[in-house]
């Protein structure tokens, strides 16, 4: 059935073990992030039979279902959970980030009432401005934080490179660390974990600015691609192409590249524009939006670029491709992580892993 998402799992777990060694020998543990293929079990067991032992998901319907599933690592949750949510937070995950004293309360309330821990795990912003507690709250959060029930502070994460686009350095990590610090000061101990970003932060290992007390990284974009999107970095060694889109061709004519006639909106409300470049020859495949954010594929072939596209058919413009291409063929495309994200959670991609 198509279309379909192939995964390539010997290049899956090569990538997962070079991720791991790479962290290890700096003292720094994965947490792999399953977020961006929803959690699909086959992929997991790939990444855990690379000897990650930690995961990590944004989403608690996902970690109850590898519960489920029989999965029994350890689970954080990296989302900052909903009120709505806490009773299952408590159940399902073991660690969770969070950066509000009202949902730490709400979490504490359902341990009790569960007669369960969990880990709590404190987030701090340092500049990308998402989720976290800025750097100067931290000592009176964790102070407060430190007198509820059944709360066990296990350490501190940070987060950048997502909606700020701000890169790791040795600024903004240093910042981290100083919170730590106070952290740890009003506590009286050591922090056990130091969680100190996601795959951009591996930046601050190939620079040599790692600071020694990070000792985990929640990674999820180098394992399953092998880049770093935030910093435009190729990691070395790894494998870009774990990921096939596979889509079939429905029709293929050679037609005007101008659409006939006067032009209105297309169907989704814009309005479209196409150059004049006569006569082409012209794919149509049975891929649409329903099954893929569209700028998240790119065709594998050289000589085929993406038309455009509606919610069922995808238009390739063929002419320049150097093969043969007739109905029912099966064509290959690239995917970026956003892409993998919006296949996932498209019922009509089927996954299949070899
Ligand atoms: C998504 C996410 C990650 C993983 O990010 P990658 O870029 O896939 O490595 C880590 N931490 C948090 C809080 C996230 O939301």
């Amino acid at each position: 059935m198509y279309p379909r998402l192939v995964v390539d799992r010997d290049k899956l777990y090569h990538n997962a073990c070079l991720i791991k060694n790479l962290c290890s020998r700096h003292g720094i543990e994965v947490v792999a992030v399953t977020k961006g293929y929803c959690a699909l079990k086959d992929i997991t067991d790939v990444i855990l039979s690379a000897g990650i032992e930690k995961l990590a998901d944004s989403r608690i319907l996902n970690i109850k279902r590898m519960r489920n599933e029989c999965i029994n690592n350890y689970i954080m949750l990296i989302r900052i959970p909903m009120l709505s949510e806490i009773a299952d937070v408590v159940r399902y995950a073991d660690s969770v980030l969070v950066s509000e004293m009202d949902t730490l309360r709400s979490i504490s309330e359902e341990c009790v009432r569960q007669g369960r821990w969990i880990e709590i795990i404190i987030m701090v912003d340092v500049g990308d401005l998402r989720e976290g507690i800025m750097p100067e709250d931290v000592a009176d959060f964790v102070k407060e934080a430190s007198k509820l029930r059944r709360i066990n502070i296990a350490g501190l994460a940070t987060n950048v490179g997502c909606i700020g686009g701000t890169m790791p350095d040795k600024d903004n990590i240093s910042r981290f660390i100083e919170a730590v610090y106070s952290a740890e000061s009003i506590l009286g101990r050591k922090l056990p974990t130091i969680s100190g970003g996601s795959t951009c932060t591996l930046k601050l290992i190939d620079d040599g600015e790692m600071p020694e007390r990070v000792n985990q990284l929640r990674i999820g974009e180098a394992i399953l691609f092998g880049i770093n999107d935030v910093c435009g970095r190729d990691i070395p060694g790894t494998y870009k192409d774990v990921f096939t889109l596979e889509a079939e061709v429905v029709e293929v004519k050679r037609k005007p590249s101008k659409p006939i006639g006067e032009v209105g909106f297309d169907a989704f409300g814009e309005v479209p524009h196409f150059e004049d470049r006569g006569i082409r020859k012209r794919a149509i495949l049975a891929l649409g939006k329903q099954d893929v954010i569209i700028n998240g594929i790119k065709p594998r072939h050289a000589g085929m670029t993406i038309v455009g596209a509606s919610s069922d058919h995808l238009i390739l413009d063929v002419e320049d491709y150097e093969g043969t291409i007739g109905v029912g063929d099966v064509i290959p495309f690239d995917i970026t992580y956003g892409g993998l994200l919006s296949v996932s959670t498209s019922p009509y991609v089927e996954k299949v892993i070899l």
